[in-house]
């Protein structure tokens, strides 16, 4: 299952819902990458900087570091993208790597209005801790400014600050939105929800409503 949508649009908060309905694990290309950073590897020493200014990190490197968290056993009953496929080569990469697979690709595509991103995402604060995400505005922490699960104290993440905010919906418009017509062309499942006016839980039942409705999420997948 593909989460896709600009940065802000809600794609880690949806994937927690599906993560807890399906019962698959969530792969979020961005945690991942910036695991590398923060433990300092050899990969997140060459992507750093790219990070940093929210650019792309390029795809060679992104589609290795997908296929083999791919190959891992609990994915063997599908697996929630969070954050990728983010250009039409990495598109097209993931559905020859699934054509080889008994898996098949479903594009859930969270549509957000533009304006609602840059006010969310100027709300948004992390927890570096365990990576719960919190918002100002919609999504408060019990405890102003700490963590409700682990009392961390908040942060705001390096490319949430608003010209990187401005620079990464730059970056979304004209590289990975043309990924939903690689999607279309291809025939691919794809359900375009409406991300921008209802809170997080009512966006997650119009998903699995779809989902349920068409057959794609019954009882082979549920309850795992
Ligand atoms: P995210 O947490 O999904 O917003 O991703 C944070 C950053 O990680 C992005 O701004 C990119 O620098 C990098 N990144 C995450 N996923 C991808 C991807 N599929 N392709 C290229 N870069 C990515």
């Amino acid at each position: 299952m593909v989460l896709f949508g600009s940065p802000g649009s809600g794609k880690g908060t949806q994937a927690k819902y599906l993560v807890k309905w399906l019962g698959i694990p969530q792969i979020s290309t961005g945690d991942m990458l910036r695991e590398h950073v923060r433990n300092g590897t050899e990969l997140g020493k060459a992507i750093e900087a790219r990070m940093k200014a929210g650019q792309l990190v390029p795809d060679r490197l992104v589609n290795e570091l997908v296929f083999e968290r791919l190959h891992r056993p609990d994915c063997r009953h599908g697996c929630i993208l969070d954050g990728y496929p983010r250009t039409p080569e990495q598109a097209t990469e993931l559905m020859g790597f699934l054509e080889g697979t008994e898996m098949t690709e479903v594009v859930i595509h969270l549509v957000v209005d533009y304006n609602v991103i840059i006010s969310r995402m100027a709300g948004r604060r992390v927890c570096p801790q365990c990576g719960t995400l919190y918002n100002a505005i919609s999504n408060r922490p019990a405890k102003e400014g700490l963590c409700d699960l682990d009392g961390a104290g908040l942060m705001v993440r390096d490319d949430d600050r608003a010209d990187v905010v401005r620079a990464r919906l730059d970056e979304y418009e004209a590289l990975t939105r043309p990924v939903i017509e690689s999607f279309r062309k291809a025939g691919v499942k794809l359900f375009q929800v409406n991300a921008s006016d209802q809170g997080p839980q009512a966006i997650f039942e119009t998903i699995r409503k779809d989902l349920e409705t068409s057959g794609l999420a019954g009882k082979e997948l549920v309850g795992r």
